[in-house]
């Protein structure tokens, strides 16, 4: 492996060239099946036809203008974002680079909701244990796992975990006097594949609605139609005033997306809040041919089938190394009984990519293009690499 990058990632053995749907080919020519959709971005997969031609016409028109102008394809994408989250009471859009940048974006918003509307002193953000919010020190901070917090401090003040699920311990420390919101995953992602509960994010809304705490969604890995609604927060009826997104909102052009509700739209006033790249038209085309492919009923409909087919095989083989199999749409967890990186490491060899999430969790995020006979494909070999390990 080349030693000229830092040595953040622990990178499997493989260098790519060339993507095809739902295949990669690497640099020997041979060829593997995706079920990592580069963690959740490639949603309509490698080199679909219609996001490579409006990324390749809107580079020869322009890549991007400053946002001391508006752009067409810019304007024509924020609208039809919060369109799409309409439905969740979105009213408004910042658009940013990454979903670390979309949550600072949220916690900004947070505290100055709350500092107008309340005063100071009331700045906190409530977060979840288990949570992953991103990398930059705030996020890190939001960022519920002891395991990101070594070395890297003083981290930004103002952030406090409760266990997910608790709804006492969230009654507690959602307390009005010092806290201004609440931002959690409606799955989350990096620590397992974990759905939160119905009744436990409906008794959220009502304590942040009672109270005037903003109710922020993360939906950086989780939106975007990933588990069969395009906002994963729609499946629990509850109105957030805040979401954030990324990973797959650009189809793999980097973009972060922070909405707004009734109480959040209009928190920024001007000179409050900016990102250089932050929308620029070559990720707005992007984005715009990913929320027209994505939205429709049938594509969403596609995306909770195919979701339930995978997680039908894994049941129907009932195997001794599979302890549970949790998700929702094309997100799904798999807790095994071994060490989740030598699988990894087996199915990559057999050409088959997929994720973990914590030691021990297989993790799946295909393309939402992936087609039945890949699906099974895919897990043909997984089956193959479970049975010999
Ligand atoms: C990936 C992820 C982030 C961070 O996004 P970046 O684009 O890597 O900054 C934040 N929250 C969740 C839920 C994520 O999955």
């Amino acid at each position: 492996m080349a030693d000229v990058f830092m040595n953040t990632y622990h990178r499997l053995p493989v260098t790519f060239v060339k993507g095809a749907g739902a295949w990669l080919s690497d640099s020997n020519g041979k060829h593997y099946l995706d079920f990592t959709a580069g963690i959740a971005v490639n949603c309509l997969g490698h080199g679909h036809p219609a996001l490579v031609k409006a990324i390749s016409e809107q580079a020869a028109k322009i890549n991007h203008v400053g946002n001391y102008y508006q752009s067409d394809v810019s304007l024509a994408f924020a609208e039809k974002l919060v369109a799409a989250c309409a439905p969740a009471g979105m009213e408004k859009v910042f658009l940013a680079n990454s979903g670390a940048e979309a949550n600072e974006g949220a916690c900004k918003i947070a505290r100055k909701y709350s500092l107008k509307k309340h005063g100071p002193g009331r700045h906190r953000i409530v977060t979840l244990r288990g949570s992953f919010h991103g990398r930059t020190i705030t996020t890190l901070a939001a960022t519920g796992q002891e395991k990101f917090h070594r070395d890297f401090g003083p981290f930004t003040e103002g952030f406090l975990f409760v266990p997910p699920g608790d709804i006492d311990a969230l009654d507690r420390a959602l307390d009005p006097s010092s806290v201004a919101g609440f931002l959690v995953e409606a799955v989350q992602g990096e620590s397992g594949i974990i759905p939160q509960d119905a009744a436990y994010i409906k008794a959220a809304a009502r304590f942040c609605a009672d109270r005037d705490i903003l109710l922020m969604f993360d939906e950086i890995q989780c939106g975007v139609g990933r588990t069969g609604t395009f906002l994963a927060c729609e499946a629990y009826g509850v109105r957030p005033d805040v979401v954030t997104l990324a990973k797959g909102l650009s189809g793999g052009v980097p973009v972060g997306a922070v909405l707004g509700g009734e109480k959040a739209a209009d928190v920024f006033e001007s000179g409050d809040h900016g990102s250089t790249f932050g929308g620029n038209p070559l990720a707005a085309a992007a984005g715009l041919v990913v929320l027209d492919t994505v939205q429709t009923p049938q594509f969403l409909g596609e995306i909770r089938e195919k979701g339930e087919k995978i997680q039908g095989i894994l049941r129907s083989w009932d195997h001794p190394k599979i302890k549970e199999i949790r998700g929702r749409g094309l997100m799904i967890g798999v807790d095994i009984t071994a060490e989740a990186w030598p699988v990894l490491e087996a199915c990559l060899a057999q050409g088959l990519l997929i994720l973990s999430a914590g030691a021990r969790t297989l993790r799946f995020l295909p393309p939402y293009t992936i087609t039945n006979g890949e699906i099974d494909q895919g897990l043909g070999i997984l089956r193959g690499v479970l049975n010999k390990g």
